[in-house]
């Protein structure tokens, strides 16, 4: 599916205020709010493409850079990467407070949440990877290494000391959840909420186990193969599901959040999916034209410089640059041609050049339709 502009989603102006932004998400979330809209798959679609937007432009960081790059630069687009893919679950501790007032009164959000015991899920970890640009060309398996909470062996998570020594929870007698009657401006009011003794599962260890202390999960070192996609950049987030922390006594594992980091390459600058090359030429190849070699992220390569040619000419190499993160397609290669000016030349060097001064072929004649100028000024503007 297509990804809407999030500024559209939200139907607020590039440039709008934080507050602006606050206001629309809350208005849109409340609009497709599954309690309104109970069992319409549409009103969830839009209610969670809302959050998707407001995730990213409420924080300044990814604003700017979905501002610079669009969706390739807070999210990737498929991949496992995080961006549009919130489930309803992060949305609510995300964002949940945005409701406040609205749903808060009538117990929580989300009947799921309200009724029956919710599934314990372990927190989610982050790491930082740095890749080089020969592994964003080509896409690499990174092994890492994580320190994290792990299932408890001996008690297989439990937390008790063996398979007997849990017991039915007196506070809400197995059930995993309590009810309240509330008095309130509307009249009374049930809540139901999770049993805070036993968090809603029903039951309390007697004897915990000696491994974890009663904690179902012990700390270890652990060795985490994963896949990262060519093309990613700076600043992606890579969710690798389940390979999280484990939660306390029994549920899923949280995830692994993979932050994509760069190494500068020593010859080679990068936007987006463009690279960029400085090339110096000396002067008589400007003017006889020349074969030269540029490096590409995989090799070198031989393109040939015309007679007369100006410095700040580019030339695109196409296909040269690095691929999609989605698969389709690659950027460029742009070989920015300088002209290198010698300093200290010697006597006779100064000579010949002296000689040439004078010679009609040498007066400057600029060129008032010359590309390159231009493009390297929009360029220097941009920044
Ligand atoms: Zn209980
Ligand atoms: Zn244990």
């Amino acid at each position: 599916m297509e990804k809407r502009d999030y500024y559209e989603v939200l139907g607020v102006p590039k440039n709008a205020t934080k507050e602006e932004i606050k206001k629309a998400y809350r208005k849109q979330a409340l609009k497709y709010h599954p309690d309104k809209n109970p069992g319409d798959k549409k009103a969830e679609e839009k209610f969670k493409e809302a959050a998707a937007a407001y995730e990213v432009l409420s924080n300044d960081e990814k604003r700017a850079r979905y501002d610079r790059f669009g969706h390739d630069g807070v999210s990737g687009a498929g991949g496992g990467f995080s961006g549009g893919g919130m489930s309803m679950e992060d949305i609510f501790s995300s964002f949940g407070d945005i409701f406040g007032d609205a749903f808060g009164a009538f117990g929580g959000f989300g009947s799921s949440r309200r009724s029956g015991r919710r599934v314990n899920k372990g927190t989610n970890l982050r790491v930082k990877v740095k890749l080089n640009l020969q592994e964003i060309a080509a896409g690499t398996e990174k092994k890492i290494k994580v320190n994290k909470y792990v299932s408890c062996d001996s008690c297989s998570g439990t937390g008790a000391a063996d398979g007997n020594s849990m017991s039915t929870c007196p506070t809400c007698r197995g059930s995993g959840h309590v009810t309240r009657v509330a008095n309130t401006l509307l009249g009374q009011m049930q809540t139901t909420s999770v049993c805070p003794t036993c968090n809603g599962e029903g039951k309390t260890i007697t004897k915990k186990c000696p491994v974890c202390y009663g904690e179902g999960i012990v700390q270890r070192e652990d060795i985490i193969k994963i896949n990262i996609p060519a093309g990613v950049g700076k600043g992606m987030q890579m969710t690798v599901e389940g390979k999280g922390n484990a939660p306390r006594r029994g549920g899923i594992n949280g995830d692994l959040l993979v932050v994509i980091d760069e190494d500068e390459h020593p010859d080679l600058i990068r936007e987006g999916n463009d690279l960029i090359y400085n090339l110096f030429i000396s002067i008589p190849d400007s003017i006889l034209g020349t074969h030269v070699e540029v490096p590409t992220v995989e090799n070198m390569v031989k393109i040939k410089i015309e007679p007369g040619t100006q410095p700040g000419k580019i030339l695109r190499l196409r296909g040269k640059g690095l691929p999609e993160v989605n698969g389709y397609g690659r950027g460029d290669l742009l070989v920015n041609v300088n002209v290198w000016i010698p300093k200290n030349l010697s006597r006779e060097e100064l000579r010949a050049i002296e000689k040439l001064r004078d010679s009609p072929s040498f007066v400057p004649k600029p060129d008032k339709d010359d590309k390159g100028f231009f493009e390297r000024m929009r360029g220097y503007f941009q920044q």
